[in-house]
């Protein structure tokens, strides 16, 4: 086994998210030994560590915030560009609803069209780092392609394994990575159990949603992003498409990591955070409303979102727990909202989004008309991919 001594990267220890347990954060490590959890990383942030001297400002990726990333050697760096996505203001959208402040950030312009790029670029950075070769993954279809080309770029071996109605173009771009690509009838949920039984002697490193630690570390560069692009203030509220939830936690983990080291200040009044969900496939929702204790029997249907289509997420008590930390909520939305929120914005501002992201506009739309977001607050809209893989499900229907 690989044991990498530590260097000058700040990353000290993993814990369980469960009960805390620390974990070696220099050998290979997957969901936590205690309580089969997501393990979070911990870093020495109380050595005075300024914005300055913290932020790569030459660096126009994610890469910026190396020093708050877990890579210890940065030669073992794997990157597309991924990250430091624009923050939009929507005019011609707000104008038409009366919000004064309306913002999008837009993560459909990364490596291989979705925020899956960070996290992926991350994981397989720090893969290679403790000398895995290959790499295997449940996806919904981004993910999937993200660690398919992250993975050729290192040069690591990468098993793809999607449902089987996920729209031709995911599958298509996994191949063209030299991914081997398993099609299964089901949801990612039925392909995560075909990733055990194809990995059943361990040799794929799995990198499913929080089943390693180091994909939401990339993701949580989204939370520093936002911080940075608003001049070091942050929305009232922000509005998240929730699957797996790793860009949830991932946000509050930087929030909470930037009043730490003082890039905020201690006092900062946090966003709201809310959980967009698709009304197929809503476990926070319905957990959150008091109809199950959790998750664990959940059964969810397809949507035309696929990013959503995650029935029974590891991360569930990480998300409900910012949700309430943050007085935030959970709210689903049809796959016909979707459509409508997709029009809205390639329309009004020449915006193709994932129906991901469409739902996340809907959801705003929803809760401005419960009185529960109010026109003059400032929102950010985190649209966390690209249509223009999804095009078999939305199809002429602009
Ligand atoms: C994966 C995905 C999501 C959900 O992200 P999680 O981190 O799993 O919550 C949302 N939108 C798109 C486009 C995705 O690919
Ligand atoms: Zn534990």
């Amino acid at each position: 086994m690989t044991t990498l001594q530590a260097t000058s990267s700040r990353l000290q220890v993993l814990n369980c998210a469960a009960c805390g347990a620390p974990h070696t954060a220099f050998t290979l490590q997957r969901v936590s030994e205690c309580c089969a959890q997501p393990l979070l990383a911990h870093y020495a942030l109380h050595e005075p560590l300024s914005r300055e001297q913290g932020i790569d400002t030459a660096e126009n990726s994610m890469w910026r915030y190396h020093a708050v990333l877990p890579l210890l050697d940065e030669a073992n760096r794997v990157s597309l560009g991924e990250g430091w996505t624009p923050l939009l203001p929507l005019h011609r959208l707000g104008a038409r609803y009366g919000l004064a402040d309306l913002l999008l950030k837009d993560e459909g312009q990364n490596p291989t069209g979705s925020f899956k790029a960070r996290g992926l670029s991350m994981a397989i950075s720090k893969a290679k780092e403790l000398g895995v070769t290959g790499c295997i993954i449940p996806t919904a279809g981004n993910a999937g392609v993200a660690m398919a080309a992250y993975c050729a770029r290192a040069g690591l071996r990468a098993v793809v394994v999607m449902p089987r109605h996920t729209p031709k173009a995911f599958k298509e771009e996994c191949y063209w990575y030299g991914a081997d690509v398993h099609l299964v009838d089901g949801l990612i949920n039925d392909c995560a159990a075909r990733v055990r039984e194809l990995n059943a002697d361990g040799a794929l490193l799995d990198v499913s949603t929080l089943k390693e630690p180091y994909r939401l570390e990339g993701k949580k560069t989204m939370g520093y992003e936002l911080a940075e692009q608003l001049n070091w203030t942050l929305p009232d509220v922000l509005l998240y498409p929730a699957g797996g939830g790793t860009g949830l936690i991932g946000i509050w983990k930087a929030f909470q990591e930037m009043k730490a080291m003082g890039w905020l200040p201690a006092t900062a009044q946090l966003p709201r955070m809310v959980a967009v969900q698709a009304a197929t496939c809503c476990p926070l929702v319905e957990t959150l409303a008091g109809h199950q204790a959790n998750c664990h029997s959940y059964v969810g249907q397809p949507t035309i979102a696929n990013g959503l289509a995650v029935p029974r997420p590891l991360g569930e008590p990480l998300m409900l727990q910012v949700l309430q930390e943050s007085q935030g909520t959970a709210i689903s939305i049809t796959d016909e909202q979707m459509l409508e929120g997709m029009r809205e914005l390639a329309r009004l501002e020449g915006l193709f989004v994932a129906p991901e992201g469409a739902a996340v506009w809907m959801a705003a739309r929803e809760l401005l008309q419960t009185g529960w977001l109010q026109p003059n607050e400032r929102m950010v809209l985190l649209n966390t991919g690209s249509a223009q893989k999804y095009l078999d499900n939305v199809e002429g229907r602009y």
